[in-house]
């Protein structure tokens, strides 16, 4: 009998997120998807055994952790610090493995640090990568094959988060990509702009399996494809479930869609209004965004009792110093439950990155800061320290307590969870003025990390970023 593959899975986080140094001590997260899905794709045969370490709801010592092979994974701004957990454990003489958003957009500079790199979905790839590491054979790409049948992902091992601080643990996806080529984003980038959808009996099949009654759906872009979105929605009606997930502006013109979701337990969605003006959303590529309509969007959701958290980006080439005092006007104005502020982030591999790196105006590649919460590059129309500043206080303005009485008051709307999502949003925001860029710049390093780690780590990143 083969003996038994310990695995450990670890999702790293950077300071602002991060359990015990961040900001949310009693965390208001659901958990990710990716870690117990690959979980419950381990061959039986192989008589793994898996535990999962996620930094934003426990503190993770790499000392600690004993296995044969480490997976890491994670967004830009946590890439640097899975660089670090990889170069340690390789120090110990342990196979390091890295898939997830960055590997996928910087696959050469992640194998730089990790033995493997699994790029794209690793869905129908992680099996043979287990198999290949037993085997003696482990490759240093594994690529995704043209097309994944949906209906083979096995129901994920979400027992493992049990206990752990999420809000939840009923996270599931029913679609993967998004048809748009909005500009800044990674989805369809990471997603080679794929939009496909898994058969709704087995998302049906997965909510009924799921304890309780909340659901988030983390689904990148689910109301593109219309029909299948409102088929979606009747058929887990009956399951009496509430439900949070995203959409786009869109659905603003489709009231049967706004029904089904009302009908099927939508509590809450969070939507990308983005820029609050025209010129803002057509240079992102995102010109569908009609700025026109986002009040009434506001009311329809509202009516239908769907709170929403309402995101927005600062930074864009057509905002100038006055952007922030806008955003702040309309989340007053239309009552938006939950807002939220990101900094344009030129993620390396979009088309963004590649503008900016053409135009000169790229500030660091320290990916530590790619957080959407810190400026990186030179902005159009305004300073760096004026829009860094900005958006800190946009975030403190909409979190004071009047603020939050006023939107609220207006909105009126599943009170009992957008109450405390404001406060936690409201400890949220006081922590950006803790990460300033000097100390977000070195934020990655473990207490195990070397100089000669650091030296690797900050190397330059791969070519394949410009
Ligand atoms: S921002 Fe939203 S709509 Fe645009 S490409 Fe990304 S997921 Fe799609």
């Amino acid at each position: 009998m083969p003996r038994k593959l310990n695995i450990a899975l670890i999702s790293p986080r950077t300071g602002l997120y991060r359990f015990g140094t961040g900001v949310f001590p009693l965390t208001l997260r659901y958990s990710p998807l990716n870690m117990v899905t690959l979980a419950a794709l381990v061959p039986p045969e192989l008589r793994g055994s898996i535990t999962i370490y996620d930094e934003s709801v426990e503190k993770v010592d790499p000392t600690t952790i004993h296995a044969d092979l480490v997976g890491l994974t994670g967004i830009t701004g946590v890439s640097m610090r899975a660089y670090a957990y990889a170069e340690y454990f390789r120090r110990r003489g342990i196979t390091t493995v890295m898939g997830g958003p960055h590997a996928t957009l910087m696959p050469e500079e992640a194998a730089r640090h990790v033995d493997a790199v699994v790029i794209g979905h690793a869905y129908a790839t992680w099996p043979r990568v287990l198999q290949d590491y037993l085997d003696g054979r482990l490759q240093k790409f594994y690529h995704p094959p043209a097309s994944i049948d949906w209906s083979l992902i096995p129901r994920p091992h979400r027992e493992a988060f049990y206990g752990k601080r999420f809000v939840t643990t009923n996270a599931t996806q029913a679609v993967f990509g998004c048809p748009h080529q909005c500009e800044f984003c990674v989805t369809p980038v990471v997603c080679k702009g794929k939009y496909e959808r898994r058969p709704i009996p087995d998302v049906v099949n997965d909510l009924a399996s799921m304890p309780g009654r909340y659901v988030t759906f983390l689904d990148p872009s689910p109301v593109e494809n219309v029909e299948y979105s409102i088929a979606l929605y009747k058929a887990i009606a009956p399951l009496k479930k509430r439900w949070g997930g995203l959409a786009t502006t869109r659905i603003v013109d489709r009231p049967d869609l706004l029904d089904a979701m009302e009908e099927s337990g939508c509590f809450g969605l969070l939507i990308g209004f983005e820029s609050l003006t025209d010129c803002g959303n057509s240079t992102i590529g995102k010109g569908f965004n009609d700025i026109r309509k986002y009040r009434k969007l506001m009311q329809e959701l509202h009516a239908r009792n769907i709170s929403v958290m309402g995101c927005f980006v600062h930074g864009l080439d057509s905002d100038g110093p006055d952007c922030f005092k806008y955003t702040l006007d309309f989340i007053h104005e239309a009552h938006v439950d939950l807002p939220r502020f990101t900094v344009c982030t030129p993620f390396p591999g979009t088309p963004f990155f590649r503008r900016l790196k053409r135009e000169g105006r790229i500030l660091t590649e320290n990916w530590t800061l790619y957080d959407a919460q810190h400026v990186v590059f030179r902005p159009k129309n305004m300073t760096v320290e004026e829009l860094q500043e900005g958006h800190i206080r946009c975030w403190e303005t909409a979190y004071r307590l009047n603020s939050i009485v006023s939107r609220l008051n207006g909105s009126r709307t599943f009170l009992e969870y957008t109450i405390l999502a404001n406060l936690g949003y409201r400890l949220y925001c006081h922590g950006h003025r803790k990460f300033p860029p000097a100390r977000m710049a070195r934020d990655w390093r473990l207490p195990v990390t070397t100089p000669e780690d650091i030296a690797r780590i900050e190397a330059r990143p791969s070519p394949g970023a410009e």
